[in-house]
């Protein structure tokens, strides 16, 4: 029997799915959506050209189609999710490029209509921490006096150098400064980390997730590096072939690192969608539900949990 208290399945970790039926006591799926933002490491606010490992559509995710108003995106995606889950609600997510990097009245404009919605519960918000100006957190902490806002900001990495290499633009001690002001709010945060950084080791990426787990987020996305077409990565990895985390390695890190992030901690993804038509390597993370049960497997075999070696 499972003796981990934040499932209610075979998991040895604390699922979002756990915890949002928990929560909402019903089950809720998301759906991305394109708001068109763009990006201030790809205009030039910040840098130009983007992070090393994302291209033109924002770093390869599913996305909203950008033909359809966000509406049309949003009805579009329930239509299809309702049809595995006809009961369910939906968290409208605002999931390419930078969702808060624009002016506070066109955030508006953009929210209002989900944060009223009858079928939404809870607003996701993807960003970075220096897209965050106070008039900003402000409002969006406002928000969540109406319903839940989980903000998701993109870290990738605690390591300076990585982030010079990833071109991110910000250095770690910005983030931590920026994500204490967000924790004196009702704002849930998630931060994303990302293993397999071609120049990081597997001990850094744990370090990663270890500091980022002693910050007591909400949750944690875990994503597998994606080497995608039209990328600088790509193309370094053209002139000098990079090696990647094979998928044996990769269980063996996340399994590793989950045990570092404290229990209470939600775990909303562990490896990450792809992009079918950019995808270079690594080909093994299209077969995501065998990494998912490779982890469960794994852990089942070692007896180990989420947060069992977390002494923090
Ligand atoms: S990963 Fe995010 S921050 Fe980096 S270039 Fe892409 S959209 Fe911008």
């Amino acid at each position: 029997m499972n003796k981990f208290p934040f499932s209610n399945d075979n998991k040895r970790y604390h699922t979002f799915n756990y915890e949002t039926r928990k929560h909402y006591g019903f089950k809720v799926f998301k759906v991305g959506l394109n708001a068109g933002f763009t990006c201030p490491n790809r205009d030039g606010k910040v840098a130009f050209g983007g992070c090393s490992f994302c291209n033109e559509i924002g770093s390869g995710d599913f996305q909203g189609n950008t033909s359809l108003n966000l509406l049309e995106q949003f009805d579009r995606g329930v239509a299809i999710q309702r049809k595995k889950w006809p009961d369910a609600k939906a968290i409208a997510y605002f999931q390419a490029f930078t969702n808060t990097y624009a002016p506070l009245n066109q955030l508006k404009q953009i929210y209002e209509p989900f944060i009223h919605h009858p079928d939404v519960v809870a607003l996701a918000i993807a960003t970075r921490i220096d897209c965050l100006d106070e008039d900003i957190i402000q409002y969006l902490d406002g928000l969540t006096q109406i319903k839940d806002v989980y903000l998701e900001l993109g870290l990738q990495s605690i390591h300076d150098e990585s982030a010079k290499h990833m071109n991110r633009g910000y250095t770690y001690a910005q983030f931590e400064t920026v994500f204490k002001r967000l924790k004196q709010t009702n704002l849930k945060l998630i931060v994303h980390v990302m293993n397999g950084y071609p120049t990081e080791t597997t001990e850094q990426m744990l370090e990663t997730v270890q500091r980022i787990g002693q910050l007591k987020p909400y949750g944690i996305k875990i994503h597998m590096l994606n080497l995608l077409e039209n990328t600088r990565l790509a193309m370094e990895h053209q002139i000098k072939p990079y090696t990647l985390l094979d998928m044996e390695s990769y269980i063996d890190l996340v399994v590793n690192q989950l045990r570092h992030i404290p229990a209470e901690v939600a775990i909303l993804r562990l490896t990450g969608d792809y992009s079918p038509t950019d995808l270079i390597e690594p080909q093994w993370i299209k077969q995501k539900i065998n990494v998912l049960n490779g982890i469960d497997k794994r852990m089942a075999a070692l007896d180990v949990y989420q947060g069992d070696l977390c002494f923090a």
